[in-house]
């Protein structure tokens, strides 16, 4: 039995990594992550996500000013990554100064940068602040912010707005195209422990429509259960629940992305992290998949309006709110609508394809197995699934998908 069970870890892990494989090869050479299209520039003024700052979804509430007499001054570490240049204007040593979150994210920056531009470097204009030169309460304060330009130029220089995209790709957890001169950049507090980032869920209050017509909150689903997903047609179908990648019904206080739309209106929450497909325009552009806190006001989501037919709505708000629970349903179709509105099933990258793809060994298992082994696939777990925990633990050894 132990042999078997290990031969079919074996399998899944060859699936897995095949199907990576194939993934990478697609996507091109992988000579390290800045040889990938990196995205989309940043739009002067734009933030990425686009929330405030200090909302729970991005950088978080400021927790007050450091000083060098308070306790949490020596939490502090000093950069010297010969990749930076860091400006000291005040002569202190305090832009080399910042909580161990940045300069996580920095240091990864400033690889992300020396692969995009060879000759060019990072430099940090302000990281920790001292004397007061930000607003009231600027994450600078607590070494959780830096502001960023490349070594070359000073003003307008169209480089900083890809920079701008490179900061996001590195991890932090809020970013602004400031300014003309530079991007600024922070990060959530080091003590932060964020329930989002175990998978991507919707709150158990969600609700999903069965074959049966029966509109069903997502806590009360069961494995089996047929629920609303789009067909690769494009047409609204029924697809079974073939496993929960997590299931946590009664956790309280988890921070949810609320998207609304209008004409028609719709509201749909999920955790940040989670895959939603947008598009550009209402006259039927290609869908992107992304995840939810990436998401703009004037995007267009997939939102079912009959049994059949899924029309594109307007984004018109984003917000973060507080709900009970996170239930990640996962079908054999990859996606689900829920609340009326079209999700992916996946979460933590932004690439559903491949994760559509890395969760194909569960398909197989839920076809062959359900039947013969009704019980145990019908069982629903507490907390994450293991398959979910183990393709993580693979990404996470291989390094092959920046999981946020
Ligand atoms: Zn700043």
């Amino acid at each position: 039995m132990a042999i078997a069970k290990s031969n079919i870890l074996c399998q899944l892990i060859a699936l897995f990594v095949a199907a990576q494989l194939r993934c990478s090869l697609s996507c091109g050479s992988r000579t390290g992550y800045g040889a990938r299209n990196p995205g989309s520039p940043l739009m002067l003024y734009q933030c990425v996500p686009d929330l405030l700052e200090n909302s729970q979804a991005a950088s978080g509430p400021a927790k007050g000013k450091i000083t060098r007499n308070s306790p949490e001054f020596e939490k502090l570490e000093p950069c010297y990554n010969t990749a930076i240049i860091f400006k000291d204007e005040e002569g202190t040593g305090a832009d080399r100064l910042m909580s161990k979150r940045c300069k996580e994210k920095l240091i990864e920056l400033a690889s992300l940068v020396k692969n995009q531009w060879p000759s060019l470097k990072l430099v940090v204009t302000e990281a920790w602040d001292e004397q007061g030169q930000h607003s009231k309460n600027s994450l600078h304060y607590e070494g959780r912010a830096v502001d960023l330009r490349l070594s070359d130029t000073y003003k307008s220089n169209p480089k900083l707005a890809l920079l701008g995209r490179l900061a996001v790709n590195a991890g932090f957890d809020y970013v602004l195209y400031e300014s003309e001169t530079h991007i600024h950049a922070s990060v959530r507090e080091d003590s932060y422990v964020d329930k989002s980032k175990r998978t991507g869920c919707f709150s158990s209050e969600s609700t999903v429509r069965l074959e049966n017509g029966a509109v069903l909150r997502v806590d009360h689903l069961k494995i089996s259960d047929r629920v609303q997903v789009m067909l690769q047609d494009g047409t609204i179908g029924y697809s079974e629940v073939i496993m929960f990648a997590d299931y946590l019904p009664n956790i309280p206080k988890v921070s949810h992305i609320l998207i609304e739309t209008e004409n028609p209106e719709r509201k749909v929450t999920m955790t940040p992290s989670h895959i939603i497909f947008t598009r550009g325009d209402s006259l039927g552009s290609k869908l992107t998949a992304k995840q939810a806190s990436m998401v703009s006001a004037g995007e267009f989501l997939l939102i079912s309006v009959d049994a059949k037919r899924l029309v594109p709505s307007r984004v018109a708000n984003i917000s973060v709110v507080e709900k009970t629970g996170m239930i990640a349903p996962v079908t054999m179709e990859g996606n689900i609508i829920v609340d009326g509105v079209l999700s992916s099933c996946y979460a933590r990258i932004d690439d559903h394809r491949s994760a559509h793809l890395a969760f194909a060994p569960m398909r197989i298992a839920y076809n062959y197995g359900f039947r013969a082994w009704n019980s145990t696939f019908s069982a629903i777990q507490q907390g994450m699934h293991w398959y979910p925990k183990l393709l993580i633990q693979i990404n996470n050894a291989l390094g092959i998908h920046k999981l946020s």
